[in-house]
């Protein structure tokens, strides 16, 4: 008989000594599946003894032959279970009492504070995970006894971030703890040998929770109208008949509609009050995915992962007219954008509402603009009643607020752009150990925090805007609730260097000699350096909207020379006046004006570039004034010129905002970014490359002036050319092509001067402008070619969503004395 490895041999040889061995398994190890895995390893090895969820780690406590406890202390690293993430397994001496010879193995539930060992610095919640195969299989088999049930988990997925409530990781402290299991759910429980040993989400129909239903017709407090099937059904026919659910989602509410309806769309547009910004959709799998647009094999990972984030896809890339059933999208999905952001099902509700639907659903956030995303079912009804038709909700508690995660892939790597479920709270790892507990409250929009204890660095989940009362309060509801569960009570805190965001008050409560200030694009630079690992001097490329910089004015479009703990402003983008402040950030058309009346001068010899000239006279900026208001020009160049209310800044997300004006793309924008989107949409398959001039894609004139000790990119010729290309009918597409191409070349030779200076290859690049796939997918490339060596953010957003992060990478190096 074959005579399988990992039997101690019973026979041959001398009879190996028996040994006793405590064991303490660190990392993202509860939740994922860890005790059963340990379960059946230490069985298999024929060890006595048991395994336990102690504080955030996996205490294994075993007795046999010594060959067999090596075994077990090496398989519990290089066998792991796919969700679980080992980052130190400690040998701590001989348990006392030792496990008795013949004893067996099990698994404790109860969570008893080990004797001896040390706790660790932080404990690792796992993410939330979506419906594993097996579980999907179940869910559609008629024989099943949690057939069509929409809260069957395993061991292997489930809620998890969303319901826990403190660590160690067992029902009893999970929102679940108020469904006492049924016989038969505690025997599949208790069995070591099935899938669902110790999962602590295990439910069914006759224990679990269950599906509600109210229609928004009848009094909020009413009980609900209909219970399981019924509830799914009347969710199934309000969608179908183009009206709006909100559903509850793992980490929050979420509004549901049909995808092919206009109608149903439009009206969710303008309940939410979101005109234009892309909606994602959901689809059943990813046969169903590549029918709406193509998928390559690294956006397949992505989309079918555990994390299941929204993926944005080139919504260009269709497939061709052989797919004669391919679905049709309502234009409102997208709203003309480049790229279709999808998913596909997080949880088992979802699966079953895909299959009655029978077709892409528009899922998106359960809130109203700028509001938190709804989590409590009373809430979700008194905020969502005006949006939705009907409530599709259950008896689960969501502890935590997590939002849908949006993610894509650029130059064939993953890329997060919002982080929250599936990702957060997962740590990241910090290059310098930050020697006290640190708070990184982040910055204002696209709100995190980040909670720090030595190499270990914890990023909340998406906030949102921190910009009203309500995503203030959710914020220091998940920074109190996180900060429990992992166990860092913070004794510094690092801050954004703008006074006025909400989360900079926030950093005031902490006394001033534990507050570090660090610049808003050192932050993001240091984001995207932290991630990679970088310990040593970078340049950093910041391409972003604004955050203030170190001497008072509005900074983004820089170059640093730079590290974790410091940085220097080695080159910039030219600045032009913001008139009327944030009104300008909402109206491209103003920045056009801001640029058009009051670039910045720089040097004195290129006259013909100097936009400001233009404003008398026949001029080639017509098609622009012409559109405005009558009056507006000139009003705006009045405040210029007095320079009333027009803070400026070297901002290259401003630029892009001009450029899209210009080009008559964009006056007015509805949320952050839209018109580089439009801008980036217009370029949409023109040749970007090409690099010698007469190409489509070529570059427009650009020129850099010395300021100092600066290196400026002057953008006056490039904005010229692109009106006289107008002028010239030359088409928009390829003229937003060649803006795209030029600042790319601007790039290239900023980075290629500093390299030569300071003898630096590694170029961190950050910022929100490098959410532009073309533009980031460009200097990567073109970076590369010049033989630098050009890193992008990857697990945090470049945006400002990873701006937390980099601050308490820097606040970390800070305390280090690096
Ligand atoms: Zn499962
Ligand atoms: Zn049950």
């Amino acid at each position: 008989m074959h005579q399988q490895d990992d039997r101690p041999p019973d026979r041959a040889g001398p009879v190996a000594p028996r040994m006793a061995q405590r064991l303490e398994v660190h990392g993202t190890v509860q939740g994922v599946g860890f005790r059963p895995f340990v379960h059946r390893l230490a069985t298999g090895l024929g060890l006595d003894g048991c395994v336990r969820n102690d504080d955030g780690r996996v205490v294994v406590e075993a007795a046999g032959p010594a060959d067999a406890l090596a075994t077990l202390a090496t398989r519990l690293r290089s066998d792991a279970p796919p969700h679980a993430r080992v980052t130190a397994v400690h040998a701590t001496g001989p348990p006392s009492p030792p496990p008795s010879p013949g004893s067996g193995f099990r698994v404790e539930t109860s969570a008893r504070r080990a004797a001896g060992g040390s706790r660790p610095e932080v404990r690792e919640i796992p993410p939330d995970l979506a419906t594993c195969p097996a579980c999907l299989a179940e869910l559609l088999d008629p024989r099943d006894r949690r057939f069509r049930y929409p809260f069957l988990t395993c061991t292997d997925c489930g809620p998890r971030a969303t319901i826990i409530d403190g660590l160690p990781y067992d029902r009893e402290r999970t929102t679940m703890r108020a469904f006492p299991m049924c016989a038969d759910c505690a025997r599949e429980y208790a069995d070591p040998a099935d899938r669902r040993f110790h999962a602590e989400p295990i439910a069914c129909p006759h224990c679990g929770p269950r599906l509600t239903w109210w229609s928004t017709d009848v009094d909020p407090a009413a009980p609900a109208q209909a219970h399981g099937e019924d509830a799914l059904d009347a969710a199934v026919t309000l969608i179908r008949a183009g009206g709006i659910a909100a559903v509850k989602g793992l980490g929050g509410y979420q509004l549901v509609c049909d995808a092919a309806s206009g109608t149903a769309v439009a009206r969710l547009r303008a309940r939410k009050h979101r005109p234009a910004k892309p909606f994602a959709v959901m689809v059943a799998d990813l046969d169903a995915a590549r029918l709406l647009a193509q998928v390559d094999t690294a956006e397949a990972e992505l989309l079918t992962g555990a994390a299941r984030p929204v993926v944005l896809l080139d919504a260009g890339r269709r497939p061709g007219p052989a797919l004669v059933s391919a679905p049709t999208l309502a234009d409102e999905v997208t709203a003309g954008a480049p790229r279709l952001g999808v998913f596909l099902p997080t949880t088992p509700l979802h699966h079953l509402l895909l299959a009655e639907v029978g077709g892409p659903l528009v899922v998106t956030s359960g809130n109203r603009a700028d509001e938190p995303i709804a989590i409590a079912d009373a809430d979700a009804r008194r905020h969502l009643g005006p949006v939705a038709d009907g409530f599709l909700g259950h008896d689960r508690a969501i502890r935590s607020r997590y939002d849908d995660s949006v993610a894509r892939v650029v130059a064939g790597r993953a890329t997060v752009i919002r982080r929250a479920r599936g990702y957060a709270p997962c740590p990241l790892p910090l290059p310098h150990a930050a020697s006290r507990p640190v708070l990184a409250v982040g910055g204002q929009l696209k709100h995190t925090f980040t909670l720090a204890a030595g190499p270990t660095a914890v990023v909340g989940p998406h906030t949102g805007d921190l910009a009203s009362p309500p995503t203030l309060a959710a914020f220091e509801r998940t920074l109190a609730q996180l900060s429990a569960v992992v166990g860092i009570t913070p004794e510094v805190v690092a801050h954004d260097l703008h006074p006025d965001y909400l989360s900079t008050r926030h950093a005031e409560r902490f006394a001033a000699d534990r507050r570090i200030p660090v610049q808003h694009h050192h932050a993001h630079a240091a984001s995207c350096a932290a991630e990679h690992g970088v310990t040593g001097r970078f340049i950093g490329v910041v391409y972003d909207g604004l955050g203030l910089g170190d001497d008072g004015t509005l900074w983004g479009g820089e170059v640093f020379v730079a590290d974790l703990a410091a940085y220097r402003r080695v080159a910039r983008f030219a600045r032009a006046p913001l008139p009327g402040g944030a009104a300008a950030i909402r109206r491209p058309a103003r920045m056009a004006l801001g640029y058009l009346f009051g670039a910045e001068q720089l040097g004195d010899g290129d006259q013909d570039g100097d936009l400001g000239r233009w404003t008398g006279g026949p001029h080639l900026a017509a098609p622009l004034l012409d559109r405005l208001p009558a009056g507006e020009a000139a009003v705006i160049a009045r405040m210029i010129h007095r320079r009333v209310n027009t803070p400026v800044a070297s901002s290259a997300g401003r630029l892009f905002d001009a450029a899209a004006a210009l080009l008559g793309l964009r006056d007015d924008i509805t949320y952050e970014g839209e018109a580089a989107l439009a801008l980036e949409a217009a370029a949409g398959s023109h040749d970007g490359d090409g690099s010698h001039d007469g190409d489509v894609g070529g570059e427009l004139p650009w020129r850099l002036a010395r300021e100092g000790e600066l290196l400026v990119y002057d953008p006056r010729p490039t904005l010229r050319a692109l009106l006289d290309g107008l002028a010239d009918r030359v088409d928009v597409g390829i003229l937003a092509a060649r803006f795209h191409t030029t600042i790319t070349a601007v790039t290239v030779a900023l980075c290629e001067d500093v390299s030569r200076r300071h003898g630096l290859r590694t170029v961190c690049l950050s910022g929100g402008v490098l959410h532009n796939q073309r533009l980031a997918a460009g200097v990567v490339g073109a970076l590369a070619d010049a033989g630098l060596e050009p890193l992008l953010n990857e697990r945090v957003p470049a945006g400002d969503g990873g701006l937390s992060y980099g601050q308490a990478a820097v606040a970390a190096a800070r305390m280090t004395g690096r």
